[in-house]
Parts: C-alpha cells; structure tokens; sequence
C-alpha cells in the first residue's frame, strides 16, 4: 500500500506540464499566470496530502480533467468579490449593515462619468482658477433647506465632529441628557463631543429638560448649544423637551450659536408621501437653527457624506477648519449627490424617482400579491423540509430614521416545527444566506422572516431557489 501511494505521488504530473493542460491554460488565459499557479500548487499539495492519508485513491491514474475543476472551482471562490449584492428582506428599508439608501440609476451614471473623465471638481470654468468642490452641491442645498451655505463632508458623525471642533474647542457644549445617543455602537455623540475637544455639559434629566436647564447652565465656558434629534428611540411618558424655536432664542440672548444634528433629515414633508413625518433642516432652521447636520444616505436618498448647512459667517469658518480636508468627500460622492439632490427639485415625482422613497412607500397590497406570486416556488425550494407561509409584517424605516413608526408590509415566514424549532430557523437563515446572491432575512420566535418590501430583482430570487441546501435539515 505505503509503495502504490508513493508511486501514485510519483505519478503526480509536474506543475510545468499541469499549466499547459488546455483547460488550465484556460484558466491562465481569465485569472492570470500568477493566481492560476498558485491555486495549482494547492491542489497538488492537497493530492499528496491526500495520498498520505490515504482519503485519495492511489491506484487509479491522475485525473487530469478533475484537477483543472478543482482548480477552476478554487480560483472562482478566491476571486468573488468580497463586496457583493445581496437580498434585503430583512424588513429595515435603510438598514446600515447593508448600505442604506439605493442610488438612482441617473446618480450611478454621473459616477461612473465622474470616475472615467476629467470634472471640473476644483475647477472654476468660467475664471479658469480653482474651484471650491462644495460649490457642485451647495446651491441645491441652500435652495432646498433655505440655508446661507453649506458643505460637504464623508458622513454624518464627521459633519458633527467638524461642527463642534471648529465651533467649541477647549469650550462646554450644552446637550440635554435626554439626547445623549449612541447610533450604531461606533457613533456616540459624548465620544464625538470628547475627540473633537469640547466639554459636554449635560442640561436636565433623562425625560425631561426644561428651558430654565439651559438657562442655568450657561456661563462664561459656554461655547454652543446642541440639539440631537433622538433618531433611534423614543422616549413615553412622562417627558419634556424644549421647541427648537426657545433654545435658538436662548442661544442668541446669549451670543451662542445653537446646532442642531437631525440625523436623517429630509428634504421633504414625509407626510405629503403618507409617511410619518421627519423634521427637516429646513423646520430647524426656519426655527432659528445656526447650523444643522444630517447625512446623505440615511431618507435623503443620496451616497455616503454628511451635509452642513446654515449661516454663511459659520459655514465659513466651518471649511476653514483644516480637519475639513481630511473628512472631504471625493468625486464619486460629490456626482452622486448633486445628481440626487437635484431629484427633488420636482418633490412631486420623487417616488419614481427617489429608490429609498419608492421602496418606503410601496403599497402593501403589491407586496402581498408578490408574497402570493413567490410562495409556490419557495415552499418548492424547501423540499418538505420546513413550512412557508404567508405573513402580515411591518417593516421599520432604519438607519435610526423614524424609529417607532412602522410600515405595514407583507412576507414569507419559513419554519421546521418540532423542539428544534429555534435551532432550525438559525439554519433556514443560514442556507438563505449561503445562495449565489445571498438572501437576508431575519430570524424571530423560532421562524425565518423574508420582508418582501424591498424585493427587487424577482427574477434572479427565483432563479436561484432550486440551489438551496438543507444538509442537516
Ligand atoms: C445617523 C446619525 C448620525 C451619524 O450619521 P452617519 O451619516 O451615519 O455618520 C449622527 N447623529 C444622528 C442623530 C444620527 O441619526
């Protein structure tokens, strides 16, 4: 036996002789020489390796067709994106582990022009000088928050960053406690406050902060007052807060800017699309707001930045601030953003326009006809293994964006009933996510849930159902 491994080894062809097989110069010909050797030489140690423990036959000839597959299969694994698209059926419109807002296709072209040619990013075209990046987007954001000016940076916690270190260095911020929030596990306003070298005063108590708080509060280290939209909880009961209105007369007896981060922000009236309303940077600053922040891909719709708007004297000292140049936002973000803000120049077609507001405005009878359309197919993938149904949902806004308000939806609900119940529907949601194109739901009370409010692509979620697999279903 030890002697047929050897010579089986023996008769491993040499690596040389492997490239130049057809179907592995093939592979050469789409992957490169580079990665197709190296996948090559794993799988040859893994044959040896294999003869030496004898889970390989050693009396049958080399296999030279299975050793280019397995190659192929080895180098098509290797080189799948790691950023790839997926499923959202998780129920959470704008949900930030998945990317949040979906760019309309005229913003994806005006990247991609952004990207293959030279732009006038810097560039002032009539003076033949350089230019100010902003300039691209700031007269929509003025004209659509009826702000003096505004700029641009990567997100939202850098926009708040950038706000409080050019306005408040070494100086106290007075913040509610009741606004003390934590987005997301890495966006905590009083670790934002502390790197961007303010004091956080902390004004009144969890549930209730009065106008007397701030009052009492200010003194000669008093730098700004601060309102946070508190985006991803609500408190009930007994609470109170002060009308942005009273904290900007305040702010102003006293020479203070007032800033305020709304978070999401929109740009329009959420109710005229039947949604629950959203304040928008144009409210805080009608209500007297210096400066306000919100992101770009949270209900705006847009790419990735964090948007300032407000009195022009601030703005500008705002940009000034050399940390601006490293939180500026690149050409792609700045195409992108233009091309959607641009969008709402016409509020009255921006559920055709906008994906985000499509996707939250679908009407619930649609989704059910679509529950209705995929149910035979899925329950088919399931191979008797687990039940699907049918079931009534609602699916939440996301991205910290209106937290308590739902939306009615419609969905798949798929279960494996028995004691294992909760195991199973962790394993339903894993084979779910293992498709080509992944499918993430999400898993409650012992059954996986399929939100079919932002199913798009029906097609390609069919096409691929027959490759589900259930091993230790
Ligand atoms: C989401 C959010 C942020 C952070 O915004 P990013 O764009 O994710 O950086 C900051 N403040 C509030 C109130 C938010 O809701």
């Amino acid at each position: 036996m030890l002697n047929s491994a050897a010579s089986a080894r023996r008769a491993i062809p040499s690596l040389d002789r492997l490239l130049k097989l057809d179907a592995v110069a093939g592979l050469v010909a789409r992957y490169g020489r580079p990665l197709v050797t190296e996948a090559a030489r794993a799988e040859l140690t893994e044959l040896r390796a294999a003869l030496v423990r004898r889970t390989a036959r050693s009396d049958s000839a080399f296999d030279e067709a299975r050793f280019a597959r397995a190659c192929a299969a080895r180098l098509a694994r290797q080189t799948q994106p790691s950023l790839r698209p997926v499923f959202n059926l998780t129920g959470t419109v704008l949900h930030t582990n998945l990317g949040r807002a979906l760019l309309p296709r005229d913003a994806v072209q005006a990247v991609a022009r952004a990207m293959t040619r030279p732009v006038n990013l810097e560039f002032d075209l009539e003076g033949g000088s350089r230019g100010e990046r902003d300039h691209h987007v700031e007269r929509w954001l003025t004209r659509l928050t009826g702000a003096e000016a505004a700029l641009v940076v990567n997100n939202n916690a850098a926009a708040v960053y950038l706000v409080l270190n050019t306005l408040a260095p070494k100086k106290e911020v007075l913040v509610s406690r009741g606004e003390l929030i934590e987005i997301g596990g890495s966006f905590r306003m009083p670790d934002i406050m502390a790197r961007a070298g303010c004091k956080l005063k902390e004004v009144g108590t969890t549930n209730r902060t009065h106008l007397k708080d701030y009052a009492g509060a200010i003194s000669p280290r008093s730098a700004a007052l601060m309102k946070v939209h508190t985006s991803n909880y609500a408190i009930h009961g007994f609470t109170a807060a002060v009308a942005e209105a009273d904290l900007a007369a305040l702010a102003r007896k006293h020479a203070l800017p007032f800033i305020v981060d709304l978070g999401s922000g929109m740009l329009v009236n959420l109710e005229d699309y039947g949604l629950p309303h959203e304040p928008t940077p144009r409210e805080a600053l009608a209500a007297g707001a210096d400066v306000v922040t919100f992101s770009g891909d949270k209900l705006l719709g847009g790419p990735q930045a964090g948007l300032i708007v407000g009195r022009a004297s601030l703005i500008e000292r705002i940009r000034k601030n050399p940390m601006k140049r490293a939180l500026r936002v690149d050409k792609m973000t700045l195409a992108a953003l233009e091309t959607v803000l641009k969008l709402y120049a016409d509020p009255g077609r921006l559920q055709e326009t906008l994906p985000t507001l499509k996707w939250l405005t679908r009407p619930p009878a649609e989704i059910e006809g679509q529950a209705q359309r995929l149910l035979p197919a899925v329950q088919a993938a399931l191979q008797g293994k687990a039940e699907a149904g049918i079931v009534a949902l609602r699916s939440q806004i996301g991205s910290g964006s209106l937290p308590v308000d739902l939306v009615a939806s419609c969905g798949i609900a798929v279960s494996a009933p028995g004691k294992r119940r909760g195991a199973l529907a962790a394993q339903i949601a894993a084979a779910f996510r293992a498709l080509p194109v992944p499918v993430i739901g999400r898993v409650k009370d012992g059954t996986f849930i399929m939100d079919l409010r932002c199913l798009d692509h029906e097609a390609e979620f069919l096409a691929q159902l027959d490759q589900l697999k259930f091993e230790n279903l």
